[in-house]
């Protein structure tokens, strides 16, 4: 199964996707970690993505579906979950050529509905642990014990550049801009299924569960 997660920045597409990585061995296809992961090693994608991501605006087309492409052949057993790609039109046309090549196709684009004030909160004050990944939030989930990680005892942790209020407000109107309007394409298509994002991490999880399993 080859699914979609799309939702404006902070809708809780990369909590899920780990939670479906976790209980269903599918793949996680995140462009955006994939091009922080460039930016840390300093790979020439790195370097051009970087001044990019720091602004919240788009990295190119070529270079997310290059990406992509790259990977997609590692998650033709369990299934995909494209996390924070398709952003354009041109990546939705790009991914439905990858998966044509292979005789693969979408099952599902889950929009996972958030109100965006909301999400300005949720993505300035959240935090991972540097050593294990683990997600925190300054108002909504803090360590138990504070200052270390639940899951690791890891004390060191950081914050993502482009999580601060400024870039924020740009990367949602990149959303409202250029990746919103593809949401019509694959409506038109069928395959458009609507999750209330503003639930609970579990509430979420259960309604792209009963989905998956429909
Ligand atoms: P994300 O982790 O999905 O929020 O992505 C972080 C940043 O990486 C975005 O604000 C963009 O600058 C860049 N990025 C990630 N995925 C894409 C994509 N599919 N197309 C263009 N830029 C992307």
């Amino acid at each position: 199964m080859d699914i979609i997660l799309l939702g404006p920045p902070g809708a809780g597409k990369g909590t899920q996707a780990q939670r479906l990585v976790e209980t269903r061995g599918m793949v996680q296809l995140s462009t955006g970690d994939m091009l922080r992961e460039a930016v840390a090693k300093g790979t020439p994608t790195g370097l051009k993505a970087k001044a990019i991501m720091a602004a919240g605006e788009l990295v190119s087309d070529a270079i997310v579906s290059a990406l992509i492409s790259e990977r997609l052949d590692a998650s033709s057993d369990k299934g995909a979950i494209f996390d924070g790609f398709p952003r354009t039109g041109h990546q939705a046309a790009a991914l439905e050529i990858l998966l044509d090549e292979r005789g693969r196709k979408l099952d599902h684009v889950i929009e996972l509905v958030v109100d965006e004030e909301a999400l300005v909160e949720r993505i300035t004050g959240r935090f991972t642990c540097a050593n294990c990944g683990a997600g925190y939030h300054d108002k909504f989930k803090l360590p138990k014990v504070e200052g270390t990680c639940d899951v690791c005892g890891s004390h060191d942790f950081k914050r993502r550049p482009d999580d601060n209020e400024q870039t924020v407000r740009t990367r949602m109107a990149e959303y409202r801009a250029k990746t919103a309007p593809i949401l019509p394409v694959y409506e038109e298509k069928g395959l458009v299924r609507r999750v209330d994002g503003m639930g609970t991490v579990d509430e979420v999880a259960a309604a792209i569960d009963a989905i998956l399993d429909s």
